[in-house]
């Protein structure tokens, strides 16, 4: 019986996990570099989780199922709710603001198609407990900065849903139905839009995108008073951080993001030629979200790359790396040296760091062994035979140049460094 893979689901090779995990640590080491920790979370919850606030496009997608005690659980489909409910759970009293960052598998029912998967990964932050316009610049810049690191082109743009809020307020859209606006928005289903906003003036808002200077546009069309009046000069602030920061973006306040908790900015970055799915990135403010998992009122902001789509761009841009060791390859000349060469192997393992060091176990003929060696990539044959074990010595082969010399048993580890 041939069983298949999940639609929507991938294998990874052992060179694409290379590369993945290599692409993986440059980001979480830019991370730790800005003074962010790792956090795991369960990869199932309760649905509820997400069904409170994490909008229709995450509801509609969700992996929903009971377990054998009729508990209603879902596969997370994104982080964010499950760190605030974590925060909740275990953090509240951690002295603030709490930096955290996580990598790892989410899952969605969606159609799955190049750079949209059901099972996907997203690396991420969350820095939770400060409202200051700084610490939306820094997710910002940190986002860009990671990008940097792996070398790739990208577009950054910075929104403000709490701008377009405040303008719905002020317009009299009742707050109900503010989610469903920025469904539209964010689909850029304006035709749709207009029958529940029916003042132009909305719509030239969320129609405002380019440098700084969208910004004083923006503060001509709000008429500079109220709820609107504050969030522009709080985005005002964090592009100003920004700018500081010397990271490319431009303003688009057409940007709504399906997440339902965004309160204040939201980012996104694109990368082109990737297609429909070229949002490599999606973050925000957040300041309600861990309210109303019951918590203390606390502010939070954050962003994750869709990290398959992060790796989709390396490839794209080629700018794929992977962090590779040097190989080592152990060989006996015939059986009766295969023991001692063993234990060569498993002493070169235990002192060598940064190496990989690899054991011909079946005896084939040194001829072979070498063919085998050069097609792995080996750097080094480490050849173990009677007469030269006989002088305490070994011979090692440079696979790069082809010369070989002889090498004291007990100087081995030191010759590789
Ligand atoms: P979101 O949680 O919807 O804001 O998504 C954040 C990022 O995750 C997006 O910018 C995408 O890059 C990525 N992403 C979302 N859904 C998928 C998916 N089904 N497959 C791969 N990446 C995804």
């Amino acid at each position: 019986m041939k069983v298949e893979r999940p639609r929507g689901t991938r294998d990874f090779k052992v060179g694409e996990t290379r590369v993945r995990d290599a692409a993986e640590r440059r980001i979480t080491e830019v991370f730790e570099s800005y003074s962010y920790g790792r956090i795991v979370t369960p990869v199932f919850e309760h649905a509820e989780l997400f069904q409170i606030k994490s909008g229709d496009e995450i509801r509609e997608h969700m992996y929903v199922f009971k377990d054998k005690s009729d508990r209603l659980l879902c596969l997370r489909p994104e982080e964010t709710a499950s760190v605030a409910r974590m925060f909740v759970n275990e953090l509240k009293n951690e002295r603030k603001p709490l930096k955290l960052y996580y990598s790892d598998r989410m899952f969605r029912y969606e159609r799955p198609q190049r750079g949209r998967y059901r099972e996907f990964w997203q690396t991420g932050v969350e820095l939770i407990g400060s409202d200051r316009p700084a610490s939306d610049a820094e997710i910002i810049v940190l986002a860009s900065k990671c990008l940097q690191a792996l070398g790739l082109e990208f577009t950054l743009e910075i929104g403000h849903v709490g701008i377009l809020k405040a303008l719905l307020d002020d317009l009299k859209i009742k707050s109900e139905d503010h989610g469903r606006v920025f469904t539209l928005i964010d689909k850029g289903d304006v035709e749709s839009l207009k029958d529940i906003v029916k003042e132009k003036r909305f719509v030239e808002v969320i129609g405002l995108k380019g440098d700084v200077e969208a910004l004083k546009k923006a503060a001509e069309l709000l008429d500079g008073s109220g709820g609107t009046a504050s969030a522009l000069r709080n985005l005002e602030e964090i592009t100003s951080f920004a700018k500081a920061a010397g990271i490319d973006f431009r303003i688009n306040l057409g940007i709504a993001r399906g997440l339902e908790y965004y309160t204040g900015m939201v980012f996104e970055i694109r990368v082109d030629g990737l297609g429909a799915e070229n949002q490599i990135c999606g973050g925000g403010r957040y300041d309600n979200l861990i309210e109303v998992f019951g918590g203390p009122k606390t502010p939070a902001v954050g962003f994750a790359f869709g990290f398959d789509r992060v790796v989709n761009a390396l490839e794209l841009q080629n700018k794929v790396k992977a962090d590779r060791r040097k190989l080592i390859c152990v060989t006996a000349v015939s059986a009766e040296e295969m023991a001692e060469s063993f234990r060569i192997a498993a002493n070169l393992r235990e002192k060598l760091r940064g190496f990989s060091v690899d054991f011909e176990f079946s005896g084939k003929s040194l001829s072979k062994t070498l063919e085998i060696a050069s097609n792995q990539g080996a750097d080094y044959v480490v050849i173990v035979g009677r007469k030269e074990l006989d002088s305490g010595e070994v011979t090692v082969r440079n696979m790069t140049d082809r010369s070989q010399e002889n090498v004291k048993l007990d100087e081995l580890a030191e010759f590789f460094g």
